[in-house]
């Protein structure tokens, strides 16, 4: 497997620990971090209000080139590479590699109880991530540079280092072996 050296989209639900792990490569590894939802707030990229659920609608049309022309930019440093952390980042293009974070949606239920999530928010966003939304979109996009990582048993390090793995071409984990559907079954 050829090494992937250059930007790298890390997607997946909320909490299933995207900023987490980028947050790490940002200060393990010296990378440029890239957060989609900062830079859609600094940017003013919404397009309106979900009247429904209350939350900024990001528009993917605007958001998109202005990543895609961010990335070129910070790439004019041959050596630079960045890390572009958002469960919207698989929207957007100039990926080497894609790296789903896939959580079992149990675990996930714990997490997002946390955060002020609304239970109809909780349950659309469990329901995802049993279906493999964010991993069938990335791989409908990107292909097989898309990876996906079960992170339920792995600290944030082991997911580090499971990344380093796939950034050096010694795993690969493609979509498609990671499967929650039971949870739907059982809910
Ligand atoms: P996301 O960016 O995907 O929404 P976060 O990185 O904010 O997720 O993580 C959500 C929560 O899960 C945080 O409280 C974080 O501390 C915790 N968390 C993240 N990664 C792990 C992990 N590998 N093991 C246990 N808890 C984690």
């Amino acid at each position: 497997m050829k090494p992937i050296n250059k930007t790298v989209f890390i997607t997946g639900t909320p909490g299933v620990g995207k900023s987490t792990l980028a947050n790490l490569i940002e200060k393990k590894l010296s990378w440029h971090l890239i957060k989609i939802n900062q830079f859609a707030k600094e940017r003013k990229l919404f397009s309106g209000t979900d009247k429904e659920k209350g939350y900024k609608i990001i528009d993917l049309g605007v958001l998109c080139p202005e990543i895609t022309k961010t990335i070129s930019e910070i790439s004019l440093d041959e050596s630079a590479k960045i890390v572009v952390d958002g469960h919207l980042s698989h929207f957007c293009h100039g990926a080497d590699l894609v790296i789903v974070l896939r959580l079992n949606p149990s675990i996930l239920k714990k997490r997002l109880k946390k955060r002020n999530y609304s239970d109809s928010k909780i349950l659309e966003n469990l329901e995802a991530e049993a279906l493999g939304v964010c991993s069938l979109e990335a791989q409908e996009i990107h292909g097989n540079i898309v990876h996906e990582i079960d992170v339920g048993k792995l600290s944030p390090a082991d997911i580090l280092n499971t990344v380093n793995e796939i950034i050096n071409g010694e795993k690969s984990f493609p979509v498609g072996e990671i499967d929650f559907l039971n949870w739907i079954v059982d809910n």
